[in-house]
């Protein structure tokens, strides 16, 4: 008699979930589908409302998938290992199953969870399913971790390329119940965690995360290329919060973005669904990066800029979380995060250069909030984007290629739609104006209602004197 317990983590789905198939493929006759809410991780510095918000919504939907197969989802509330422990005794399980996941804490919880079920000499499977491709798939000739993007996808896209039978989805079979009589503690409404939610999340669970990539990959993805560097278009998937908690696995992205590449009728759609494909890549990348340099959590990748003499401008900080720092571009995206919990990739990569090199502020600062607004906040992705942009990263991007507000704007929000939707009092301020409002002449304020520094903020720095104080803060940070 085989008992398992599925011990749900981010995999919050039902369809290509190893370690779920690898405990009903177990002969089970009773299968436990376990999610335990450890108030560890519920009350930590980088938890945020809106994560665990959409992280509920989507443990609901989740019940709702077992039922429809004659099961139903445990949720248990406690210190994991405890939790565990007193289920595997409870139940008498002899096996546990759960698909790895990376950061350095879940690492060591993960340790200990092996050690508890080894010493009870219970039977355990670990499977690889929130990325592609783990720590060790993607070596360089060395055997050594890639440290640049570039390389690393090129061996990456030929993994891919040679993936075979993996890529086929494979069916779940049906589910041996878990004990009748088992103790569920339910699943919570945020307030009943303490959360108040203050900004608009989108529906949580697979069934959501698969509409959208259903629809992503049916129209929008051949325009991928160009679509997704303009704020205002919705050209990108918005799939993030779905990848973060497993509601959508990365291998049926990956299926759905190759067979949109395969079945494209010109070279621009199939570069669409290519270059979609890459931003997997990058996902994987910055996964291996926090796997292989832990260090990267606590300060730089590359340790010389640990010695940034950073600035502590608190007002400058509250400016630019609050979206008030009188760059358009920069406020229409924190207030995007302030109001849908996401923000565009080109936002948040204009908004971290800004906190990092036109205010001077220590990227690390920007990275928490990140993790505590966004719903998909992740920390190899959030944590890679952000030294990328602070210039401290990975990538070959030099510190000193500084984003400019202004021609950012003009670039890539050429009409201000962006802009206005997110900051209404600058709805009626001229294209031309739109993203340098302070230039325009006194009787355009007044005949736009729109009157700088009443209105809106003057600028709170000049950009072209930050710019060259924060190439001053890192040549002396570089000795
Ligand atoms: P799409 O463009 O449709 O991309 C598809 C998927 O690929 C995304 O859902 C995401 O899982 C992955 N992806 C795309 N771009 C990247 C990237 N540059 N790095 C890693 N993965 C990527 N992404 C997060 O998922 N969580 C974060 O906390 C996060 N923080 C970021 C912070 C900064 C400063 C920057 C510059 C980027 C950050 N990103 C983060 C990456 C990227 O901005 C988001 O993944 C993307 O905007 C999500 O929208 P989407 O699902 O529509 O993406």
């Amino acid at each position: 008699m085989t008992i398992a317990i599925h011990w749900f983590r981010r995999d919050l789905r039902l369809h290509d979930n190893p370690a779920l198939l690898a405990a009903v493929h177990a002969g089970t006759t009773a299968l436990i589908p376990l999610f335990i809410l450890d108030d560890t991780i519920l009350a930590a510095a980088r938890t945020g409302a809106a994560r665990t918000a959409f992280m509920l919504d989507s443990l609901r939907a989740l019940d709702v998938a077992l039922r429809a197969h004659g099961s139903r989802l445990i949720i248990r509330r406690g210190p994991t290992l405890e939790v565990l422990r007193a289920l595997v005794d409870e139940t008498r399980a002899t096996l546990v199953t759960w698909n790895r996941d990376y950061t350095p804490f879940a690492t060591r919880r993960d340790t200990a969870v092996a050690d508890m079920l080894a010493a009870r000499g219970v039977a355990m499977q670990q499977c690889k399913d929130a990325v592609l491709f783990e720590r060790d798939e993607i070596l360089s000739g060395s055997q050594k971790p890639y440290t640049v993007y570039t390389p690393y996808a090129k061996v990456w896209r030929a993994r891919v390329a040679a993936l075979g039978p993996v890529l086929d989805a494979r069916p779940l079979p049906a589910l041996a119940a878990p004990p009748a009589d088992l103790a569920d503690e339910g699943i919570p409404e945020p307030a009943a965690l303490g959360i108040t939610l203050t900004q608009q999340i989108p529906l949580g669970g697979e069934r959501e995360g698969l509409a959208r990539l259903e629809s992503f990959a049916r129209a929008r993805i051949t325009a991928y290329d160009e679509a997704r560097n303009f704020p205002a278009v919705p050209g990108t998937s918005r799939l993030s919060a779905y990848l973060r908690f497993g509601c959508v696995a990365p291998l049926a992205c990956l299926r759905a973005a190759l067979a949109a590449a395969d079945a494209a009728t010109t070279p621009a759609a199939r570069t669409g669904a290519d270059t979609w494909i890459g931003e997997l890549a990058w996902r994987d990348f910055y996964y291996q990066i926090l796997v292989n340099f832990p260090h990267v959590l606590r300060g730089a990748f590359r340790p010389q800029y640990d010695a940034v003499q950073w600035e502590h401008h608190d007002e400058y900080f509250a400016a630019w979380q609050a979206g008030r720092t009188g760059y358009p571009i920069v406020d229409a995206a924190m207030r995007q995060l302030e109001r849908e919990a996401w923000m565009h990739n080109r936002s948040r990569m204009i908004v971290a250069s800004f906190l990092t090199k036109d205010l001077l502020i220590d990227w690390r600062r920007g990275e928490l909030h990140f993790m505590r607004r966004l719903v998909d906040g992740d920390h190899a992705s959030n944590n890679g984007g952000w030294q990328w942009a602070a210039g401290t990263g990975t990538d070959a991007q030099p510190f000193f290629r500084i984003f400019n507000p202004i021609s950012q704007g003009e670039k890539f929000d050429p009409q201000g739609e962006y802009v206005r939707r997110y900051l209404p009092e600058l709805q009626r301020v001229p294209a031309k104006y739109i993203h340098a409002p302070w230039t325009m002449p006194a009787a355009e304020q007044a005949r736009c209602g729109v009157i700088i520094g009443r209105d809106y903020p003057a600028p709170i720095v000049d950009h072209a004197t930050q710019r060259n104080r924060a190439l001053a803060l890192y040549r002396a940070a570089r000795g």
